[in-house]
């Protein structure tokens, strides 16, 4: 209970000292249960750490399950570790495609996942926030969480970051870029959105007859009806058709669709864009999932209309949980810039290589809007190569603190980087190298940044990361190990 001790002018509540109850004392404790965390927490625990992992959702997968964002836009051939082993469970149950790009079911992720945490011996924690991060001299102890049982506290040895947002690395005091460093805009949010049944077929004759109204990336325009892949960013004519006739809000240039469908099926639509807005204020996230519910109605009845083989569709499900694509990265102890992307730079350090579907100077979702216009490289202008590009462990050790990692969007990079680090293998690698490292430092009684590097990298191979060292000349863990 606080006592109301408000005075005239100062809008404050003073709040007493008090002691709050240490509920459990881990090896590893990792927060945020999502895409880099679901990885960490089982790397962690498969290498002998006892783990706790704590997520505000009541499920496992984060953006890849609770905000729909369910595909993989690499082929499954250069999925590596701990993605490929969640593809493959999936995939064995009718969960996932491995194809060109992975479509998954995110309940089919959600189980997969959390079987494999449990198998692995991770404690869970859902429906508990991390809000304040306990720091003794520079070092990181531990995470003050909050939940229906009060405020506590867990200690830990190692304690990694995998919020997305950076938000236990940013409450021990790391310094961390916000958004684009010259304007701190961020990359748009959305609420992304299923629809069904649809006629797949329709589609397809319609993708068919109009080749020009789809991107000219291969990678984007896939409709494969027997392997049962749709993943389709285009319908671009029909789009500025209903921009011109008041139909579609004038900033939406194209639809971008996904899902596991044959002939018929339901397909995820990601076409709702909030610009302006920051995932780390509750009210733009609140302005967010208004404005988009607003935008759902008008694009989920524009595709009913409009689009080929959605005459018959209505909206299934709307995602529970914001698509937040940017907010903090947290400064590491080295920042993974373009140039390191770009020229595909090995590091003596490196925790992870892999192949994003990207070129330097192309933006991916801009902040500025235009997403989808005909000036827009990723999605309506150039067929995209894919490009090696490592992490080094650098940018995983938040500068000026110990006893702590980060993994995922939050890590080390820059806006630009960050185009390339930020897609769910990627993330789930990332996550792979964090719970193995940080198990590696308990192990050793090191401090993480103090880890083995080479013992950090032998092991990761043994599990089936993908790392390319300076002067080596493998490409994937079939050859390497
Ligand atoms: C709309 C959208 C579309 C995208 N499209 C693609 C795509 O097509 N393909 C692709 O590969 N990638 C895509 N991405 C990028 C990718 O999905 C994300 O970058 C990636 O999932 C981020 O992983 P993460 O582990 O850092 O965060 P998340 O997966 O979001 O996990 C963070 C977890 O932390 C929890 N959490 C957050 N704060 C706290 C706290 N304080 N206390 C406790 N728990 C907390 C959250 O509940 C969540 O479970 C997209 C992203 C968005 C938003």
């Amino acid at each position: 209970m606080l006592t109301f001790e408000m005075s005239a002018g100062e809008r404050t509540i003073v709040e007493p000292s008090r002691k709050i109850p240490v509920i459990d004392d881990v090896d590893v404790l990792v927060i945020g249960v999502g895409t880099a965390g679901s990885a960490a927490a089982l790397a962690a625990a498969r290498n002998g750490a006892r783990t706790l992992a704590v997520d505000v959702g009541g499920y496992v997968g984060g953006t890849g399950s609770a905000a729909l964002m369910c595909l993989y836009t690499i082929p499954y051939s250069k999925t590596y570790g701990i993605c490929r082993e969640f593809i493959d469970g999936m995939a064995d149950r009718g969960g996932a495609v491995r194809g060109p790009v992975i479509p998954f079911d995110p309940e089919s992720f959600k189980q997969v996942a959390l079987e494999k945490l449990q198998q692995a011996g991770v404690r869970l924690l859902f429906y508990t926030w991390a809000v304040d991060t306990i720091v003794q001299g520079g070092v990181v102890k531990g995470v003050v969480i909050e939940n229906k049982s009060g405020r506590q506290a867990i200690l830990a040895k190692v304690v990694i970051d995998a919020s997305g947002d950076g938000d236990v690395a940013a409450g021990a005091g790391a310094k961390f870029v916000l958004g684009r460093e010259t304007d701190a805009k961020m990359r748009p949010m959305s609420v992304v959105f299923r629809m069904g049944p649809v006629d797949v077929t329709r589609i397809k004759a319609y993708r068919d007859a109009h080749p020009q109204d789809f991107s000219p990336d291969p990678g984007h325009n896939i409709l494969d009806i027997e392997q049962k892949i749709v993943r389709l960013d285009g319908f671009f004519d029909i789009v500025r058709s209903a921009n011109s006739r008041g139909v579609l809000d004038k900033n939406i240039h194209y639809l971008r669709l996904y899902g596991i469908a044959g002939e018929t099926g339901n397909l995820y639509i990601n076409t709702v864009r909030v610009y302006g807005v920051d995932g780390t204020k509750t009210e733009d996230l609140t302005r967010a999932q208004q404005e988009s519910m607003r935008q759902i109605r008008q694009i989920a009845a524009f595709v009913k209309a409009e689009i080929p083989g959605f005459a018959d569709a209505v909206i299934l499900e709307t995602a529970v949980m914001m698509g937040v694509r940017e907010t903090r990265r947290i400064l590491g102890d080295h920042v993974l810039g373009i140039e390191d992307c770009g020229s595909a730079r090995r590091f003596r350090d490196v925790i992870m290589t892999a192949e994003a579907h990207m070129v330097p100077g192309v933006e991916i979702h801009s902040p500025d809007g235009g997403e989808g216009a005909a000036n827009d490289a990723y999605v309506a202008g150039i067929e995209l190569p894919f490009n090696e590009f490592s992490v080094p462990y650098g940018s995983l050790l938040p500068s000026g603190l110990d006893g702590i990692l980060v993994a995922g969007r939050c890590i080390s990079t820059t806006h630009e980087a960050d185009g390339w680090t930020r897609s769910q293998p990627m993330a789930m690698q990332i996550g792979q190298a964090a719970g193995t490292a940080a198990a590696l430092s308990v192990r050793s009684n090191r401090p993480p940044r103090q880890v083995d590097i080479d013992a950090l990298q032998r092991t990761l191979r043994e599990q089936r990361a993908n790392i390319i060292l300076p002067g080596e000349n493998i490409s994937s863990p079939e050859h390497g190990v």
